[in-house]
């Protein structure tokens, strides 16, 4: 049955939500690996072997919601609170840009003083931008519309936005307090007004196989052109931090089914999770971007994993160098990346994705 699916995905027909659940349930090393090989022949027809590298700037930790899987949630004191200042910011993207990056990752909690402020997070995308002529993603939380359309005239490219999941029940038990629906509405709205989506999924938190294939299919409905996925990690001082470290095979079995899912998409590996150690097993997935490079000794922080790897300087361009080398890998030129946001963005219809459930 594996090999008929996988002719399937190299014929680009459509599967049903069945036949990805199969490919998620399989385990056996064996199996796993002519996945995995599967994902990774999608990639090189897609986009050779290229990788994107971005750069991410986490310049406000402050954050009003109180995510039960996240350490930077408002009722934690254990993180670091900060607000990095616009020339900060504007002096680290200018940094990472030297260092070879493509991409400069705008990144906030959800912190009202700039969601409902979105003047000021307009004024860094631009002065971002100016400084590094830089492809720019943003993800500050939920905007409102007339914030998105600040940003998106500052200069943005991406909207980020993570749903986690699509089962709404499992939703309500992670982003507590939040709407799903406004979630939806407002990436759906930042597609439409011509930016690119990123779509994000966390995995271990009790999502089940059949709550990751429906999210797949809801990830093509919105023609998400990056799609993330990331294994929860628990945290110190959050509700779910008692919680077992789950393994990470089931975020490489949800990279490699995107990747053959929608082949042409973009799909991080995430320094964030595992730091360098975990990068390899990512791109050998189908991975074809590394994101979470951060600027060592600077005072930002990551995510899921906020120092790990950041100040040994194991989570810069030349810090990964040696892994995409073992991966037969290489970092894309600056003019490879821009001309593939350009095109994604104005061929949005034509995007060949979809084609699951
Ligand atoms: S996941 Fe984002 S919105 Fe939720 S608590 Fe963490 S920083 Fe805030």
């Amino acid at each position: 049955m594996l090999m008929k699916i996988l002719e399937k995905c190299r014929k680009r027909s459509r599967l049903s939500k069945e036949e990805i659940v199969y490919l998620l349930s399989r385990t056996d090393k064996r199996q796993t690996e002519q996945i995995f090989a599967a994902a990774r022949e999608a990639r090189q027809s897609e986009f050779g072997n290229k990788v994107f590298l971005y750069g991410f700037v986490y310049f406000s930790t402050y954050c009003k919601n109180d995510c039960s899987f996240c350490y930077y949630r408002k009722d934690n004191e254990n993180p670091p609170r900060y607000r990095k200042t616009l020339e900060e910011v504007v002096e680290t993207a200018k940094e990472l840009r030297e260092s070879g990056i493509h991409l400069i990752d705008l990144t906030t909690g959800d912190d009202p003083y700039y969601t409902g402020h979105p003047k000021r997070l307009a004024q860094i995308v631009k002065e971002v931008k100016e400084a590094t002529s830089l492809p720019v993603m943003v993800s500050p939380g939920v905007l409102d519309t007339e914030g998105l359309k600040l940003i998106r005239d500052a200069g943005a490219d991406w909207y980020a936005l993570y749903q986690e999941t699509h089962r709404k029940s499992l939703f309500e038990l992670l982003r507590l307090g939040q709407s799903y629906e406004e979630r939806m509405f407002i990436k759906a709205y930042a597609r439409d007004l011509g930016m690119l989506i990123e779509e994000g999924l966390l995995t271990g938190v009790g999502d089940t196989l059949d709550d990751r294939a429906h999210s797949f299919g809801e990830m093509g409905r919105l023609q998400a052109s990056q799609l993330r996925t990331m294994t929860f990690i628990p945290q110190e001082g959050a509700p779910l931090e008692g919680d077992e470290n789950p393994p990470f095979e089931d975020e490489l079995m949800n990279i490699a089914v995107m990747r053959l899912l929608f082949p042409d998409a973009l799909i991080p590996a995430s320094l964030d999770v595992e730091g360098l150690e975990g990068l390899e097993k990512r791109l050998m997935a189908g991975a074809n971007v590394v994101t979470s490079i951060i600027p060592p000794r600077k005072g930002y922080a990551g995510v899921a994993s906020c120092e790990h790897d950041i100040d040994d300087g194991f989570r810069t361009v030349e810090g990964i160098q040696e892994t995409l080398g073992r991966c037969r890998m290489e970092k894309a030129t600056a003019g490879e990346y821009e001309k593939w946001v350009a095109d994604r963005r104005k061929c949005r219809k034509t995007w060949s994705s979809i084609k699951c459930g």
